[in-house]
């Protein structure tokens, strides 16, 4: 017999959970299934950070401060510690072609709200006493935060099946179709499920979902592979990056590689610096970012990069033990966009996937988000920018046929 209900949200990682939770909340019967279990995705294989100084002005940025002020009320509403922190974060600067473009940079930011300046060496200094002498300046803002993503899961996990949620792990629909005003769901595990609402939130492989409705979206996977330190003392006060990927972006012409020695394969690999301490004293060092298909596998020829860039910018950490590495699989998108809203000519199907590095910052606000669309309520942020529309092609169609 069909399991009926108002809504069956797709995928288990921290958006799909941020769905779930928000839906439940308002009232609705929610089924939330997952190929594997939660968070086998990128979700349980990424960095913690809430990051708002990375993004350019406009509704991502304007999305994530909403998302932050959401995350300092869920740490008071979910049934467990998520582990949100505000350390502050910094990104280093190291030349003088850098500094010219965070300064445009940061100016814009200031412009749209951001609490964020340049701070100079010897201030950065007292926040990063053990960054290297060849960084220059750096920006500083006082409200980029953290969350444990686990624990973030979990949270939305248990406080949805406070309200009803039902979770089916390890199966998948093979087959969608619309019956008599409902989406009926064939599962691998046996189920059948009947519900008015169908929600693909399965990240990098939400495409293969699309496609069982005939449909395809350009939403890929774009690997990046971190290293994890021991427990170790505080080695400064703020999360740092490094400018590096965000001149490259603004500025092509003044990229370069930022592992001494090894331009191009930095360059193949997508090398980038993240630096972040978690709760429990370990440090996430990362990370690359490859097109490199669905393969989740670390290399060693990466993971010795992400070292010696590591070691480049805080010496100090050639003395700490790395006691793990992995790979996780961000879904990206062509635009760099999540797509969020409804697919146009299949009424209550709903796509949340393609949030690529930003995923864990915009869960908060996306579970609202995508809620609101749901319920058929106009949610507090224009949608046009997120529509399927943008992109949408028949299966099997190249892209932009
Ligand atoms: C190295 C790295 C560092 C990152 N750092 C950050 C960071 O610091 N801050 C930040 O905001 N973001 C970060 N991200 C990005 C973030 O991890 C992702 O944007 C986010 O986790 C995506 O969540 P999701 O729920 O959309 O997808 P996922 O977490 O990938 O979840 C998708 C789920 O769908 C399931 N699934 C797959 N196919 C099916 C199917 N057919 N049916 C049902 N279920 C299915 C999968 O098993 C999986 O559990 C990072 C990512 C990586 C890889």
């Amino acid at each position: 017999m069909a399991l009926k209900t108002d809504a069956v949200v797709l995928g288990a990682g921290v958006n799909g959970l941020a769905i779930a939770y928000e839906l439940c909340r308002r009232g609705k019967s929610v089924i939330l299934a997952d190929a594997s279990v939660m968070g086998a995705g990128a979700s349980g294989s990424c960095d913690d950070m809430i990051l708002l100084q990375s993004k350019k002005p406009g509704i991502l940025l304007e999305m994530t401060f909403r998302s932050l002020e959401l995350f300092k009320a869920l740490t008071g509403d979910l049934p467990c510690d998520i582990e949100f922190e505000t350390r502050g974060g910094t990104i280093l600067i190291e030349d003088a072609a850098q500094l010219a473009v965070m300064e445009d940079f940061v100016a814009s930011q200031k412009r749209s709200g951001l609490a964020v300046e340049i701070i100079d060496a010897a201030r950065l200094r007292r926040l990063q006493p053990h960054v290297s002498a060849h960084v220059i300046a750096s920006t500083y803002s006082a409200d980029d935060s953290q969350v444990n993503p686990m624990q973030l899961m979990k949270g939305f996990m248990l406080g949805a099946q406070a309200k009803g949620l039902r979770y089916l792990s390890r199966t998948r629909p093979e087959a969608i179709e619309r019956r008599a005003g409902h989406w009926s769901l064939r599962m691998t595990g046996g189920e059948s499920i009947e519900a008015e609402v169908v929600v693909n939130a399965t990240g990098a492989y939400a495409n293969s979902v699309c496609r069982l409705l005939g449909f395809e979206l350009p939403i890929a996977p774009r690997k990046g592979q971190v290293l994890v330190t021991e427990q170790l003392p505080a080695l400064g006060e703020t999360n740092v990056w490094s400018a590096q990927y965000i001149v490259s972006k603004l500025k092509p012409e003044l990229a370069k590689s930022s592992a001494p020695g090894a331009a191009g394969a930095a360059a193949r690999f997508g090398l980038g610096f993240a630096f972040t301490g978690t709760h429990n004293g370990n440090y996430l060092i990362g990370s690359t970012r490859e097109d490199a298909g669905f393969d989740k596998a670390t290399d060693p020829d990466a993971l010795s990069l992400i070292a010696a860039q590591a070691r480049k910018f805080f010496p100090v950490i050639a003395q700490a033990q790395v006691i793990r590495s992995f790979a996780g699989l961000r879904p990206s998108t062509f635009d760099g966009m999540p797509f969020l809203g409804e697919v146009p000519d299949r009424p209550g199907f709903f796509m949340a996937a393609g949030h690529e590095g930003d995923g864990i910052a915009m869960a908060p606000i996306t579970g609202r988000f995508v809620a609101d669309l749901a319920c058929g309520k106009t949610p507090e942020f224009d949608a046009t920018p997120f529509r399927v529309e943008r992109a949408m092609r028949p299966q099997g169609a190249a892209h932009g046929a």
